[in-house]
């Protein structure tokens, strides 16, 4: 049973973990996850940990705004709070600023993960979830086309059965790349595309006819037009056959309402940094599951923390129906001990409480150390 449990600490820090290869997508070129963690700590010595990743070409959020968010904005206004009035906090961490949705996340997973150790369930069975084994595709970054086979192949050999292709740069010629990944890899793979708003509408719709038309069998298209640009989005939606998810044009529930009313995707990509967090993302999957439309989990460049957060949601609720939680297997290492398994493609809850990631095995000596108390 919940009484107490206030807030008194929330420490921030930062944390580096190199990739196995850079990460190259239509947007960006990465080397390394570098993080701000979050770690909340209540009067009963509960603690609670948040990750947020710094991607400014989605988000805007980078390493400097989401520490100061969390320290000057959202800190400041839960600190002394209880997790007894838990919509009430949520509603009041959304309220603290606007945007900022990376550091929103952080703190709001660390307030789930808080909730459910006081509860004594793993969080995927607090958000009222059976658990088991979520099936992950892997990124296969934008590089030159025999690359992006020998990667394809790679990742097939680690028993990989989704590829998630990353094109958008090279428009017409996008299809023929796919059509030579889809000769190499077979036809047992499922392929799925992401442009990340790398074509016009138009160029969309011909790039994705000539992909059918070349037999690529490709399961869906990723955000192919600006973010901006609903109406694009939705003439692309209304001419392919192929299905379109939308990704960085869905952060808000509110979003998510006018992309599914308008017709403007057919799938909708959930991702804890652009929602501002688990109590947000809830809303898209009830939005979602009134429409019926398919929703996927994904991530950004994150490392086990965060997406152990959003593989809890994913495996809670069933119109999220794919996983794109590749962040911990792109990582060279893990600096966290406890939570679900990450082994290639499968994620396995477990059940420990909370997220399950061990705050004791934490070295916030590499980050700013940060902290703001009660009191203070
Ligand atoms: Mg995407």
């Amino acid at each position: 049973m919940i009484i107490m449990l206030r807030i008194n600490k929330i420490t921030t820090g930062i944390l580096s973990v190199p990739l196995k290869t850079p990460f190259k997508t239509a947007l960006r070129t990465v080397n390394a996850v570098t993080d701000v963690y979050v770690r909340i700590e209540t009067e009963d010595g509960l603690i609670g940990l948040g990750e947020a990743p710094p991607t400014a070409v989605i988000t805007g959020d980078a390493v400097e705004s989401i520490t100061g968010a969390i320290e000057k904005y959202i800190g400041p206004k839960i600190i002394g709070r209880s997790l007894s009035d838990f919509n009430d906090l949520m509603e009041t961490v959304q309220g603290s600023m606007v945007k900022n949705t990376s550091a929103k996340a952080a703190v709001d997973m660390a307030l789930y993960d808080i909730r459910s150790q006081a509860l004594n369930l793993p969080l995927f069975r607090m958000l009222g979830g059976s658990g088991g084994v979520l099936e992950s595709d892997i990124t296969v970054s934008l590089n030159d086309t025999p690359q992006m086979i020998a990667d394809s192949l790679a990742a097939i050999q680690n028993g990989y059965k989704i590829i998630k292709i990353k094109v958008g740069k090279d428009g017409v010629s996008d299809a023929k790349r796919v059509a030579e990944i889809r000769r190499a890899a077979g036809t047992d793979v499922k392929l799925r595309v992401d442009a990340n708003q790398g074509w016009t509408p138009k160029e969309s719709v011909r790039i994705i006819g000539a992909m059918e038309d070349m037999g690529c069998d490709v399961s869906l298209v990723e955000q192919p037009v600006s973010a901006h640009d609903i109406d694009g989005l939705r003439y692309v939606t209304q001419r392919a056959a192929t299905p379109i998810l939308a990704d960085e044009a869905v952060f808000s529930p509110r979003d998510a309402v006018e992309i599914i009313r308008t017709g403007a995707a057919d799938m909708i990509n959930i991702k804890l940094m652009k929602t501002g967090g688990i109590h947000e993302a809830l809303k898209i999957c009830d939005i979602a599951e009134i429409y019926e439309t398919p929703c996927m989990m994904g991530c950004m460049l994150e490392s086990r923390l965060s997406v152990s957060a959003a593989a809890h949601l994913a495996s809670a609720r069933r119109i999220i129906s794919m996983a794109d939680l590749d962040g911990p297997m792109l990582c060279a290492s893990d600096p966290f001990t406890g939570g679900p398994l990450f082994d290639g493609p499968r994620i396995t809850l477990t059940d420990e409480p909370g997220i399950g990631i061990l705050a004791s095995g934490i070295n916030f000596m590499t980050g700013t150390g940060n902290s703001a108390s009660a009191g203070i």
